[in-house]
């Protein structure tokens, strides 16, 4: 009988152990950018599918002004499925056309008015963050863009005050007139806004390496997280966007390739899942593809963070 007990109190205990092996593995946040077809709620199951701890969603069609409202049964399919599956930290990527840097008047306010919209409905559906692309500097000077992001950042102080979500501005390519692909872009526009706005920094690892930072080893990646850190600052840093890069170092294209598959490597995604600053940010995959590549891309991140 006693023997029995103590087998059983150590079967459970095992069980236990093992359980706990299992949720520290999982509380490692990795997802996907996830499809919205057929619900919002639908990219948070794609999630589960795959076996991703967060997401990234379109809230919008992301190539239209003027968004329709978000309705009561959204938000409550949202919020089912939201405690349903789990997932933590979840990220919204915002509208391509919004520029906050524009000069050209009619666009500047149209994408002030469409960020607004997206920012009520990360709050509505309790997302953690919402990921955008600074602006463009289609006309003027690279230093004009970055003010008038600020300003047009600063109108919105007291709406981001009625809820939890946090803008992060995403490392670009430097494509075309394109700011956010300099740290320097960066530190300056959090310098500016942090004290008024929850902002932060997403670093994607294919536009940081087409814009020139090399991430290719651990020593690359050390001195470039040295930069960051000393530039912007690692506590501004929230979320990574992990894809390979098409186009090599310093290119300025943006071509994003499957992990390993690219001119970045394999083992700049090892380096990163085992990085004792940076293993534990939320990751977001937008490789190409979908469901059962990321799913195999998931499988693999998580492989190298136990080692
Ligand atoms: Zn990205
Ligand atoms: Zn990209």
């Amino acid at each position: 009988m006693i023997i029995m007990m103590v087998t059983e109190l150590s079967n459970k205990n095992s069980l236990f152990l093992e359980n706990m092996e299992h949720l520290s593995k999982d509380a490692l946040l990795i997802g996907a950018h996830t499809s919205t077809a057929g619900g919002l709620f639908r990219a948070l199951l794609q999630g589960e599918e795959i076996g991703a701890t967060t997401i990234q969603l379109f809230t919008s069609n992301q190539r239209q002004w003027k968004p329709r409202k978000l309705d009561d049964d959204q938000i409550g399919l949202w919020k089912e499925a939201l405690d349903q599956t789990g997932l933590k930290k979840v990220m919204s990527h915002d509208s391509y056309l919004i520029n906050l840097g524009s000069t050209n008047q009619e666009i500047l306010h149209k994408s002030q008015e469409t960020f607004k919209e997206e920012i009520i409905r990360c709050h509505a559906l309790n997302i953690s963050f919402l990921n955008f692309h600074p602006g463009a500097a289609t006309t003027g000077h690279e230093e004009d863009c970055l003010n008038q992001i600020i300003a047009s950042l600063k109108k919105m102080e007291s709406l981001c005050q009625k809820g939890h979500t946090r803008l992060l501005f995403e490392t670009t390519a430097g494509q075309g007139t394109s700011v956010g692909h300099k740290f320097e872009h960066l530190a300056y526009l959090i310098d500016q806004l942090h004290k008024h706005i929850p902002v932060g920094v997403c670093i994607d690892t294919c536009h940081i390496f087409a814009a020139g930072y090399d991430i290719r080893t651990p020593e690359s990646w050390e001195k470039t997280i040295k930069e960051f850190d000393e530039i912007i600052g690692l506590n501004h840093l929230f979320a990574f966007h992990l894809n390979d890069s098409m186009k090599p170092l310093g290119s300025r294209r943006d071509r994003h390739a499957h992990l390993g598959k690219g001119m970045v490597g394999i083992d700049s995604f090892k380096y990163l899942m085992v990085h004792p600053k940076l293993r534990e940010i939320p990751k977001y995959l937008e490789t190409p593809g979908g469901s059962s590549e990321w799913k195999k891309e998931i499988e693999l991140l998580r492989t190298f963070a136990k080692k």
